[in-house]
């Protein structure tokens, strides 16, 4: 069956790794993004190329009026949503003490609220259809906590409990939510990470290398398959042992 798919924050990183997989399985994908309008073209004009369904919508997650244009407008292209991806999210490394309220407050909007409003909104279609799945992006410091990421932490440590207290909420509409908790995956995110401290995070890896996109993208993928359809509340570490 040919899905509908919408993910968020898509035009690079996990979210076009994910955007890509879907599409290459046949799925109707809509590419959100917040100012990479460029890069989201881009991606929809090369999976168009390639014969596949995409389209892209620019909306900033953290703002509910731009998210529910951008859920109405899949609606309208695609008909029936099935899946959403709740993966945009920004991080900022920083003192607890030094954190302004501001920094805290787009922290917290973003990676946090912006998970409510895509999914109170896509929610109002799924739980009337009795169909969905859910997956959030958490991280492994919303699991164990990141030094100098306290907002960053608390943002994704909220996601996890959402989607387990969600997963209990939906599971009767037949809908599951679940989250993925990636460790360090090489995207721009890491782009302020000197190479000294990517080679300790490296060998502090049981596997011995730092994730890439695709490896995100495959566990994203996995939960929202059919495969998963007995999986709910679950948090699926995609770390390389990183966190055990
Ligand atoms: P990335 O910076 O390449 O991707 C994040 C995307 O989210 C970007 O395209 C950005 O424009 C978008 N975005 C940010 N704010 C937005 C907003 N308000 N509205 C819409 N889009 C917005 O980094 P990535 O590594 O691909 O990150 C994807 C997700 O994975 C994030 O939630 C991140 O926290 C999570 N994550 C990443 C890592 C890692 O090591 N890279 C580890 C754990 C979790």
């Amino acid at each position: 069956m040919k899905r509908t798919v919408i993910i968020t924050g898509a035009s690079r990183g996990i979210g076009k790794a994910a955007a890509e997989l879907f599409a290459r399985h046949g799925d109707h994908v809509l590419i959100n993004y917040r100012h990479s309008e460029e890069m989201a073209h881009a991606l929809v004009n090369n999976l168009k190329n390639q014969g596949y369904s995409a389209a892209c919508f620019q909306a900033d997650v953290s703002k509910r009026r731009e998210v529910d244009l951008m859920v109405e407008f899949c609606r309208e292209k695609f008909g029936k949503i099935h899946v959403l991806v709740n993966n945009a999210g920004i991080s900022e490394s920083k003192l607890f003490t030094d954190i302004t309220e501001e920094e805290w407050d787009i922290m917290l909007n973003t990676n946090l609220k912006g998970v409510f409003n895509c999914t109170q909104s896509v929610l109002k279609q799924m739980i009337p259809q009795k169909e969905g799945v859910i997956i959030n992006v958490s991280s492994i410091w919303g699991l164990a906590g990141g030094s100098c990421e306290v907002h960053y932490s608390a943002a994704k440590a909220g996601i996890i409990g959402l989607t387990k207290a969600l997963a209990k909420e939906v599971g009767p509409s037949n809908i599951r939510v679940n989250c993925v908790a990636p460790g360090v995956i090489q995207t721009d995110m890491m782009n302020g990470y000197d190479e000294t401290t990517l080679e300790e995070l490296k060998n502090q890896t049981p596997l011995l290398k730092l994730g890439q996109a695709r490896d995100v993208a495959s566990a994203i993928f996995y939960l929202a398959s059919e495969e998963a359809r007995f999986i709910t509340g679950h948090v699926l570490n995609v770390t390389g042992g990183f966190v055990v």
